[in-house]
């Protein structure tokens, strides 16, 4: 076999949506896994979609998703140029020459590009398909301006086979005369992809299904050239879920949709590599989840592929983030958090102690600062919170809890968690309590909620010794004063 070669072809439009990210990495983990290159290609010649930054946009994404091309506009290669807009020679020589082989033809029709589009079949009535010498070279001299359209056969039908779908024939009757090159000289995705594809020896084309209605098209366009064909896997789309169960193509309405957004959101580029890696495909004999890349690309087979579409499942996503999380060190996990929180000075010497009670309780960085506010800023008072059947706690059992704690604590004179926890565990045995019975109104005198990230002892750490003892003094008075 040739050696494998895939390539990721985005147009650049300043968004790196989750499925053209998975299309980019089993691309590459196909090409590493077979020994191969991966290729990074622009696709710019649709002007209007073109987005200002958006390469670098790409190539910083896939560069956070650690999937590093072999080949690409900074990357090198034997095949440069690697952005279409930069090979316009390249285009018109092609077809020209598809020309001269009787394959295309000069379409001289006024409207003629707003008539090219693909939804619109039929609409071009190939008018110039077949002009006479002396009506092109009239037309030539007059300086009308031309697009150069595709001359499909009229009868008999084309067939392509998929790795994922089998063989696919359509009847060549069926297929528009294609515009190639535009009066502009730009080429059309169909023309440019197919001179590219095989000009930079791509042997796999991976890409999503959306695109195998214009395959049969671009297959027509390898037979004229008498070019071999390229093996083609159309991968099914990534789906969501929407609140009331209808599965659609995942956009907006089911949340994030962009490695950027997931990025923002606090989820790990890791974390999203690996869970975009199992939307769509599966490791043989494991029932492993976790990846890292070097294991995605030892593990990876087109045989794993599935044909049907995958559904993102943001719990799921949530569950591998977590699972990333705890195995990271309180060190790695703080820095990595750092810039999702803001921290008063305090909390800061503190830090990497509190990232490592919250490191094991969240699934994704932007949760972190809503579940701290509490050690900056104390909610109000609440007293209901007090109250709790399960534990036997009321307003005036919370009164005398709390109040003898508070000396407790002030007798504490070296603040680290050891003689924190070791102070406040043989305040409870001496007043023969249950430790839940002593925890809860503390916990809620301290943090004014009922829930919170680490127990009482690390609250206290995390609130300080003169802190705490003012917090529940405020608390006593506002219960006293019920
Ligand atoms: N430029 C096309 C796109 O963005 C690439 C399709 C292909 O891979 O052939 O989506």
């Amino acid at each position: 076999m040739n050696r494998v070669r895939t390539r990721f072809a985005p147009s650049p439009t300043g968004f790196m949506h989750i499925g053209n990210l998975r299309t980019a990495l089993y691309a590459y983990l196909f090409a590493k896994s077979s020994g191969g290159d991966f290729i990074l290609r622009i696709e710019d010649t649709d002007r209007a979609r073109y987005v200002e930054g958006a390469v670098e946009f790409i190539e910083n994404t896939l560069e956070a998703a650690k999937i590093i091309p072999d080949e690409g506009p900074h990357h090198g290669g034997n095949f440069a140029p690697y952005v279409q807009s930069e090979r316009m020679d390249i285009y018109k020589k092609y077809a020209e020459q598809l020309i001269e082989s009787g394959h295309a033809y000069r379409c001289f029709c006024q409207q003629s590009e707003e008539q090219s589009g693909e939804k619109k079949f039929g609409g071009y009535d190939r008018h110039c398909r077949d002009l006479s010498d002396d009506e092109i070279k009239k037309n030539l001299d007059a300086g009308v301006p031309y697009v150069i359209r595709q001359k499909m056969p009229l009868v008999g039908e084309t067939t392509f086979f998929d790795v994922l779908h089998g063989n696919i024939t359509i009847a060549n009757s069926e297929l528009e005369d294609q515009v190639l090159l535009k009066r502009d000289g730009m080429p059309t995705y169909n023309f440019a992809n197919v001179i590219d594809d095989h000009l930079m020896e791509v042997s796999h084309i991976i890409r999503g299904t959306e695109f195998i209605t214009s395959t049969p098209k671009h297959v027509l366009l390898y037979q004229f050239f008498g070019w071999e064909l390229p093996t083609f896997i159309h991968l099914a789309p990534v789906m969501g879920k929407a609140a009331d169960g209808s599965i659609s193509k995942l956009s907006k309405r089911h949340g994030a949709t962009s490695f950027d957004d997931l990025i923002k959101m606090g989820y790990l580029p890791e974390a999203i590599t690996n869970y975009v890696a199992l939307l769509g495909w599966s490791p043989k004999n494991t029932n492993q989840e976790i990846f890292s890349m070097e294991e995605l690309i030892a593990a990876f087979s087109l045989e794993g592929l599935s044909k049907s579409p995958a559904v993102f499942d943001y719990d799921k996503l949530d569950w591998m983030s977590g699972e990333y999380f705890k195995r990271m060190s309180d060190q790695q996990f703080a820095d990595s958090a750092r810039s999702f929180v803001e921290l008063d000075e305090n909390l800061s010497s503190k830090w990497i102690f509190l990232a490592g009670l919250l490191k094991t309780r969240v699934s994704k960085l932007s949760d972190i600062q809503p579940s701290i506010k509490f050690l900056i800023e104390k909610p109000p008072f609440d007293a209901e919170l007090f109250v709790n059947k399960k534990n036997k706690i009321t307003v005036e059992k919370s009164i005398e809890i709390i109040e003898p704690t508070i000396g407790v604590i002030e007798r504490i004179d070296d603040w680290t968690i050891e003689k924190i926890s070791a102070a406040i565990s043989e305040f409870t045995t001496s007043t023969g309590l249950k430790v839940g019975t002593v925890m809860w109104p503390l916990r809620v005198g301290l943090s004014g909620q009922k829930v919170t990230p680490g127990g009482v002892n690390e609250i206290l750490y995390l609130l300080g010794k003169k802190n705490s003892v003012a917090r529940l003094n405020e608390t006593l008075d506002n219960l006293r004063a019920l």
